[in-house]
């Protein structure tokens, strides 16, 4: 598996590695990016659907659901 880079870090010149776990997760910034991130949008996580599909997720619920690894709890 090959090392990702935060796309946040690289646009300031640096290259800080993604923790391979958030990048199974669909993050493609490392951890103080991602939680910048989170801090300016509280709610807004789009998902592409299996159809091709962009959808927002508002419910917390909603987003459990589509964690495969998650028993939906
Ligand atoms: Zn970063």
């Amino acid at each position: 598996m090959s090392t990702y880079f935060c796309r946040a870090c690289v646009t300031k010149g640096m290259y800080t590695p993604v923790d391979p776990r958030r990048v199974m997760a669909g993050f493609s910034t490392c951890l103080p990016c991602g939680k910048a991130d989170a801090k300016k949008v509280k709610w807004c996580v789009t998902i592409t659907a299996h159809k091709g599909a962009y959808g927002v997720v508002r419910d917390k619920k909603m987003l459990k659901c589509l964690n495969k690894y998650s028993n939906g709890e």
